[in-house]
């Protein structure tokens, strides 16, 4: 029987279904007959989310929260606000959490939740109440134990503040573990924040150097301007490579001789997008894609690498900071190129990595210095990197396609061992 999503429409979610078919086969013949347990969400709740706005109207929000699979410990992933989330946008998303978790082997599963607005519409207090209100229709399944949120595209430290101390509240006392990446006085990280951007960074440098590419003088462009983009913007510039283009939301900036990411970075946080940065001209968006490059990092949104754009791209390495920014068809075409992707279940794991040493901080109420955390992420991020190359060259596949191998193989195992109930 087929799932309404199954046939919805051509998703995110449709995107992440042809990545499982891909690997499935080179499974072992034993973990096939569990496939499928991939192939769906494990649970998927959908909620309204009514709040009173400051002018006193009440307005409703439709939010989700998605556990797509649980074998291997408590759901894991981020927090989305935006005004495109939907149900096959977080299924894909929860997805790709499950397969990442277990690319890094984080004792999780993988989830993903969100709601559809506009997070820059809303007034500090109206975005307040938004996650209170979020956090208690979706508490009764989440937990340190069963699903952990964390930021995500459009949250926050702040806003994961307010979900631990709703959580807080309706359970009568303090639950720091239940959402990662909060502020680091209540529980949360030092490093979290910049993780993400470090693991693509730290990441890239790996692939780079199996590859030849010298990191110095090389031509990187950064789609997204967030945390994610900016971080590993700056880190390859401090690298000495040149960041020559930027792009946002606001628009494509260049500069042959590489950007100041720093000054860019300061630009961002007073204007609110890279457009009109004093040491650039402006290129049309569409111009990014043609841009003369040794590095693409996409990060902002999934769906930015179409086969037609893949066709042209001058990258020799791209680098996944977003989730999901590549098609299937567009992966052939750079895998045919021979244009090196190295993907987003392994390349933006940082985040998620340093959620994880976060939680178990919480856990044992003892905290670690930054420099231990980064040790710690570069050492599992460098670990996953390699074991992911060394089956990219076994299977003669994808560093994708090695990525699921390596997960679905976990996972599925998982799965096997643990039986169905009742069996
Ligand atoms: N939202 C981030 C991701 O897509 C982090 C998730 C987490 O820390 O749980 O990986």
């Amino acid at each position: 029987m087929s799932l309404s999503y199954e046939i919805e429409n051509n998703g995110a979610w449709q995107t992440y279904l042809a990545q499982v078919d891909r690997v499935a086969p080179y499974l072992e013949a034993d973990l096939i007959p569990y496939i499928n347990t991939l192939k769906r969400p494990k649970r998927a709740l959908i909620v309204d989310v009514p709040i009173v706005m400051d002018d006193g109207a009440i307005q409703h929000f439709e939010g989700y929260r998605v556990q797509h699979n649980l074998s291997r410990g408590p759901g894991k992933g981020g927090i989305r606000y935006h005004p495109d989330v939907e149900l096959n946008e977080v299924m894909a998303l929860s997805a790709w959490m499950t397969i990442k978790t277990a690319v890094l082997n984080l004792p999780y599963g993988g989830a993903k939740g969100g709601i559809r607005v506009d997070p820059k519409k809303l007034s500090a207090r109206e975005l307040e109440r938004l996650t209170r209100r979020f956090t208690s229709e979706i508490s009764p399944i989440i937990g340190p134990q069963n699903d952990i949120p964390a930021p995500d595209v459009g949250t926050n430290a702040d806003i994961m503040g307010w979900m631990m101390d709703t959580y807080s509240s309706i359970k009568g006392h303090t639950v720091t573990g239940v959402v990662t990446g909060k502020p680091v006085h209540l529980g949360g990280s030092l490093g979290r924040v910049r993780a993400t951007g470090r693991g693509v960074f730290v990441t890239g440098l790996e692939v780079a150097k199996k590859i030849n590419l010298s990191i110095e003088n090389s031509r990187v462009a950064v789609q997204g301007f967030g945390n994610v983009g900016s971080e590993a913007a700056y880190l390859f510039n401090k690298a000495n490579a040149k960041v020559v283009c930027a792009q946002d939301h606001t628009g494509t900036i260049f500069n042959d001789d590489g950007l100041d990411v720093k000054s860019l970075q300061e630009h961002v946080a007073q204007t609110g997008g890279v457009a009109g940065f004093p040491d650039s001209s402006k290129i049309e968006d569409a111009e990014f894609w043609n841009v003369e490059m040794d590095i693409l990092v996409p990060a902002a949104l999934e769906g930015q690498i179409t086969a037609e754009r893949a066709q042209t791209l001058k990258a020799k390495l791209v680098l996944e900071g977003a989730n999901g920014p590549t098609y299937p068809d567009a992966d052939d075409v750079l895998g045919q190129r021979n244009i090196i992707v190295v993907p987003d279940v392994l390349c933006n794991a940082g985040g998620v990595t340093v959620s994880y040493f976060e939680w178990v901080q919480d856990m044992s109420s003892y905290f670690w210095t930054e420099d231990e955390i980064n040790a710690r992420l570069d050492k599992l991020m460098i670990q996953a990197v390699d074991d992911v190359w060394k089956k990219a060259q076994e299977k003669s596949c994808t560093m994708r396609t090695a990525a699921y191998i390596l997960a679905c193989e976990r996972i599925l195992k998982a799965r096997k061992e643990r039986g169905i109930f009742p069996g």
